[in-house]
């Protein structure tokens, strides 16, 4: 499933360039996640960068996006077309 931000957010900007596939941008209020570009991660690292590196812990699984990792894969594939994959 895809990770959302939480109202917890404190928009410091830390996750925006962590993100492989340019999924996260400012919001109105806290910075957001679009569902349609987060993979998880899959096919670029082993944990969610944006998770990592939040002081606040406000990047959570998104229960309202669920999705098999072989699904992230095809939207990571899908994302970067002509790339390989890093698997782990
Ligand atoms: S989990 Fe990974 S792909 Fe999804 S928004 Fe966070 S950094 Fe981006
Ligand atoms: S790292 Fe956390 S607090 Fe900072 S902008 Fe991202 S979600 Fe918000």
């Amino acid at each position: 499933m895809a990770f959302r931000i939480t109202d917890e957010c404190i928009s410091c900007g830390a996750c925006e360039p962590e993100c492989p596939n340019q999924a996260i941008s400012e919001g109105d209020v806290v910075f957001v996640i679009d569902p349609d570009r987060c993979t998880e991660c899959i096919g670029a690292h082993e944990t969610q960068q944006c998770a990592e590196i939040c002081p606040v812990d406000a990047c959570v699984p998104d229960e309202e996006h669920r999705e098999s990792k072989e699904e992230l894969l095809e939207k990571w594939k899908r994302l970067h077309p002509g790339e390989e994959p890093v698997l782990f």
